[in-house]
């Protein structure tokens, strides 16, 4: 097994490829502790590495100039590239706008969204001209008019790279905004950029923007220009437990106990190990998760740091959580609704436009995970769904079957039919050849009769001294 060797191809529209992050040997597929917030398992494939990096050769370099968008997106998804900033959402499928629509504007993503995260930041320090050359990539695949980096006002080094770079290229816009959370996400960008509001449950493609983060970026690049698929991240590893906190590139599929050692973590410390942000981050039962695609930061607090949750109380319907929810829902109706499991009320106070940011959670006075409840109901709307779906395949696919049989069946009504048209219509034609030949032999024997008649009419003639007939005008000579 050679480093960046195809390890789990695509199946579904919304998956990408796995490419081994090392050179080795494959010694195990096997379930595995992976980091999702239900805790479980999932099948993963286990590498034994040799330490040696071999790479698989790479493909001839691609001019991205040169290559049509359609093309540029499979070549992304083959190399396995997600959404980098924690969705984890197959980047191709953001690449492609749809028939007929125009992309406005790209936006790479640079405003880290949450504290403690700090790889995009170390990331956009260290490589801004390769950020950037991804940015031209996908702004070619999407035909987008312009292309702005956001990044943060606590950011300066990064800004200051990202805008040196930027200036040398001169058609990339860099912009410095104000540090607040949760501006990283999509729709806060969206508006506080170009002040267009994503709809309701609509999409950035609806307002014509699309948003990309510049680690996304970073990894187009190296795929379409250096031929590397997806095999390693930065990752940030931080909290107060850790003595050398810092960034790291990281293969995927390292185990988490590694880059808190790197780090010189004291695990006597670690009271709760988060990947990803404090506020929407999800806590990890154990340090031999693998570091995936999605993760960008892994922070291991201890007590005095983030003290475990008081017991929640009943709400008191304050409004605080209104107050402060950026996208102006109403958290406490949404809580009441999740808790009472209705499905359908919950979705009508659209949860699906919460973006999980946790500030309705961390305002409450009375200490409710708000988010874990939104986080629930969603699970069990997607649940919902997913078996509505399914029904639905099994109704339609037994309608298409009921048509076809009936289809058929007329069909075969239509063969009987013809058939015995054409066996009443048999006889009736055998009856008309036999008259049509009685009629000619009838014909045949008149016209021998009229030849005899003549023959012995020119006999007697003969007999009786007759002058012959007139010769006609034929029988003259001269
Ligand atoms: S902040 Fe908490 S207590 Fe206040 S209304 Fe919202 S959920 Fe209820
Ligand atoms: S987590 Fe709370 S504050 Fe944040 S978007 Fe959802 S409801 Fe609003």
């Amino acid at each position: 097994m050679l480093k960046g060797q195809l390890i789990a191809k695509a199946s579904g529209y919304v998956s990408v490829a796995v490419h081994a992050s090392s050179s080795g040997r494959v010694v195990a597929v096997e379930e595995h502790p992976v980091p999702h917030p239900s805790g479980l398992s999932a099948p993963c494939v286990i590498i034994e590495t040799d330490g040696r990096e071999r790479w698989v050769p790479p493909p001839p370099p691609v001019d991205y100039t040169r290559t049509d968008p359609s093309h540029l997106r499979n070549l992304v998804r083959e190399a396995g590239i997600v959404g980098l900033g924690g969705a984890g959402f197959p980047s191709f499928i953001k690449l492609n706008p749809g028939r007929g629509r125009q992309v406005e504007t790209l936006i790479l993503n640079g405003v880290e969204c949450e504290p403690y995260i700090t790889c995009d930041d170390a990331l956009m320090r260290e490589r801004p001209r390769e950020i950037l050359a991804g940015a031209h990539i996908m702004r070619h695949a999407l035909q987008a008019r312009e292309c702005v980096v956001a990044v943060e006002d606590n950011k300066p080094g990064a800004y200051e790279a990202m805008r040196e770079a930027a200036a040398k290229e001169g058609d990339v816009r860099v912009v410095l905004l104000p540090t607040r959370y949760p501006q990283g996400s999509e729709k806060q960008l969206i508006q506080v950029l170009t002040g267009k509001e994503v709809p309701s449950n609509g999409l950035p493609i609806d307002v014509g923007v699309v948003v990309h983060n510049v680690g996304t970026a970073y990894a187009v690049y190296r795929a379409i220009r250096w031929g590397e698929p997806l095999v390693s991240r930065v990752v940030t590893v931080t909290g107060g437990a850790v003595r050398r906190p810092r960034n790291l590139r990281v293969p995927l599929g390292t185990p988490v106990v590694h880059l808190l050692r790197e780090c010189g973590a004291d695990f006597d410390r670690i009271d709760r190990l988060i990947m990803g942000g404090p506020m929407m981050g999800i806590a990890l039962h154990t340090w031999d998760v693998p570091v995936v695609k999605t993760t960008n930061c892994i922070i291991a607090a201890t007590a005095e740091e983030m003290p475990p949750p008081e017991p929640p109380m009943p709400c008191i319907r304050c409004g605080a959580c209104m107050d402060v929810c950026p996208v102006g829902l109403l958290p406490q109706q949404l809580y009441w609704y999740a808790q009472a499991r209705d499905l359908e009320r919950v979705q009508a106070y659209n949860l699906f436009d919460c973006i999980e940011c946790g500030c309705c959670a961390y305002v409450c006075p009375s200490r409710i995970p708000l988010v874990q409840y939104y986080r629930f109901a969603k699970g069990a709307i997607w649940a919902q769904e997913r078996e509505r779906q399914k029904a639905d395949l099994a109704r339609r696919r037994h309608q298409a079957r009921q048509e076809r049989l009936e289809r058929e069946k007329r069909e075969r009504a239509e063969r009987l039919r013809q058939k015995k048209a054409q066996a009443a219509r048999a006889p009736q034609e055998a009856v008309r050849q036999a008259l049509e030949r009685a009629q000619a032999r009838r014909e045949e024997a008149r016209r021998r009769a009229q030849e005899q008649a003549r023959e012995r009419a020119g006999l007697a003639r003969e007999r009786a001294g007759a002058p012959p007939p007139p010769p006609s005008s034929g029988d003259r000579e001269g």
